[in-house]
């Protein structure tokens, strides 16, 4: 018996990235450590015009972190206690944790399977009279279907707040996701695909008075030194992070370009292969990767064959949202949402990041295809 061959395929490659732009980035730290200035300083507000403008929003405004920029979107609606707020129940747990953290109650909907966003069909069927916000989540980098989203949201008066940390450069019919609602969120954690070095956080809006706002909430609910219209946050984001930022930004059109590239060839390997889904695109724009996830009844058998090989890959997300421990007060069971938790049970996220080769693609789909003896 031949030994098997093994390579090291991380999920990311985040010191390859780095290799690329070293000069770069060191240029731009260099003169935050020169300027000595750390927090809300110009480079933030470069990089809020900067992210605007890509996006296609009217305003941006930094935080500290992607679940801050959640928050303080629904705050903005005054979302608060006795108020309900429907989100996916197949998403990370920020997605429900901020309207908690209001005092808000998340109302878990189902999501439609082929793209794992939220099903419109299912959200109706959750609003009720006390119905505030609904969250919808272009999760894995995938727009959800939003006007059916937004038409019964005009109806039942909800503020949409988009949780867009997974899909920055994802359209929706010729509109960039987060630009359709009245806030979307953004998410500068490391692995995203516009990642910072710790954490950070944006949110975006077309509106003047909102955006105010969500400045004034982010700084102690004051836009002036020592006075505060409102009790507010210490949630900001520092220069160190925009400077990163704003260089990995110059990049980031191509490196989403690269991710979908990979997507298609890892298609084209899948597509025609008994016992896996390739993840569906909607059809209605560009889907920039965050993830790529299969679906696969033998996917614990294919993560264990691809570990063998040195190939990593990761089940986003194992526990639904409704079924999560922190949630069982709101006496959710199985069975509540089947879409949600058949995506839990079947959902495997091979690696894809822009520096991956098309080599190490065909050697993944080859693992895969062991694993299923095919
Ligand atoms: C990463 C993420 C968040 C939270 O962002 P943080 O910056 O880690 O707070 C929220 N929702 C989704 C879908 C995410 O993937």
């Amino acid at each position: 018996m031949s030994p098997v061959m093994t390579q090291n395929i991380p999920m990311l490659d985040l010191k390859a990235q780095y290799a690329a732009i070293r000069e770069e980035i060191q240029t731009a730290l260099n003169s935050v450590f020169e300027s000595q200035q750390f927090v809300l300083g110009p480079s933030v507000s470069k990089l809020e015009s900067e992210i605007a403008e890509f996006c296609g929003a009217r305003f941006a405004v930094g935080v500290a972190s992607g679940t801050d920029a959640l928050i303080l979107a629904l705050r903005v609606a005054n979302i608060g206690p006795g108020d309900e707020v429907i989100v996916p129940g197949f998403s990370f747990l920020a997605t429900a944790e901020c309207a908690s953290l209001l005092g808000a109650t998340p109302v878990f909907a189902d999501i439609a399977p082929d793209t794992f966003t939220l099903d419109p069909a299912s959200m109706a069927r959750k609003i009720t009279g006390r119905t505030r916000a609904i969250i919808p989540v272009h999760l894995f980098g995938q727009a959800a279907d939003m006007d059916p989203i937004l038409d019964l949201a005009r109806q039942h008066r909800l503020t949409v707040v988009e949780d867009n940390a997974q899909a920055i450069g994802a359209t929706y019919k010729g509109r960039h996701t987060g630009t359709l609602g009245e806030h979307g969120c953004l998410s500068f954690f490391p692995s995203k695909n516009l990642g910072g070095w710790g954490d950070g956080g944006m949110v975006i809006t077309n509106s003047e008075e909102k955006a105010k706002r969500l400045r004034s909430l982010r700084n102690y609910g004051g836009v002036q030194k020592y006075m505060s219209d409102e009790i507010g946050w210490n949630s900001r984001l520092d220069e160190i992070q925009a400077a990163v930022l704003r260089v990995k930004l110059r990049h980031l059109g191509e490196w989403n370009r690269s991710r979908r590239a990979h997507a298609a060839r890892y298609d084209s390997l899948l597509s025609n292969m008994p016992g896996v889904v390739t993840p569906g695109q909607g059809g209605w724009g560009d889907h920039v990767f965050h993830q790529y996830t299969i679906r696969a009844r033998q996917r614990d058998k294919i993560q264990k064959r691809l570990t063998e090989r040195g190939i990593a890959s990761t089940v986003y997300y194992p526990v639904p949202l409704h079924l999560q421990p922190a949630y069982a007060f709101l006496g959710y069971k199985t069975g509540d949402l089947s879409e949600s938790e058949r995506a839990a049970a079947e959902v495997l996220s091979l690696p894809i990041y822009p520096e991956l080769k098309a080599e190490q693609i065909d050697f993944i789909v080859a693992g895969i295809s062991d694993a299923l003896g095919a």
